[in-house]
């Protein structure tokens, strides 16, 4: 039985209860035994869009990393997921954030996610339920990776 932990995002249509529903289909292929508060963002990369609702949950899967983000991108097409371009308004955002301890350079496959370090609308929620957990890589806990954060873009809790 392994431990992943999955980023979510949206910022077209309702969005948190997008993510909720997805959240429910994570049950074909594994077990929620952790997910963090949802929280409201300011886009990254490209700024003229509304801020995304994120956050993350971990879940205990017997499915191999490969197996795993083919799930994943199930629930993405399901949800009608479009990039119209790189950072751009999407229904939903499913990231392999850690996979275990696992590191994974393969093509359409890179774990840890190769950004997730320096995105505070990763680790704010991240750091929430795994603060202990060590990035195989990094060799920092996510609360470490969490308090040295220098990315500006706001990351409030989003109001029920
Ligand atoms: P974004 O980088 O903004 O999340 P997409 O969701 O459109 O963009 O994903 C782009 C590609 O990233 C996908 O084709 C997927 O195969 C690849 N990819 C590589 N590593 C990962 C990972 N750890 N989690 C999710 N997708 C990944
Ligand atoms: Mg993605």
């Amino acid at each position: 039985m392994s431990k992943a932990y999955i980023g979510l995002g949206s910022n077209v249509g309702n969005s948190k209860a997008t993510l909720e529903a997805a959240v429910e289909l994570f049950a074909e292929f594994g077990t929620v035994s952790a997910r963090s508060s949802w929280y409201k963002t300011a886009p990254v990369g490209y700024e003229d869009q509304p801020w995304f609702v994120n956050g993350v949950v971990e879940l205990k899967t017997d499915c191999t990393p490969r197996e795993f983000i083919t799930r994943l991108q199930g629930i993405e097409h399901r949800f009608g997921k479009k990039t119209p371009f790189r950072d751009g308004p999407r229904t939903i955002d499913l990231d392999i954030l850690l996979y275990d301890d696992q590191v994974i350079n393969e093509p359409g496959l890179i774990v840890p996610h190769p950004r997730m370090h320096e995105r505070a609308f990763v680790l704010v929620p991240l750091a929430e339920i795994a603060p202990d957990v060590q990035h195989p890589v990094l060799d920092k806990t996510l609360a470490q990776l969490r308090a040295h954060l220098t990315d500006p873009h706001p990351v409030e809790l989003l109001e029920e």
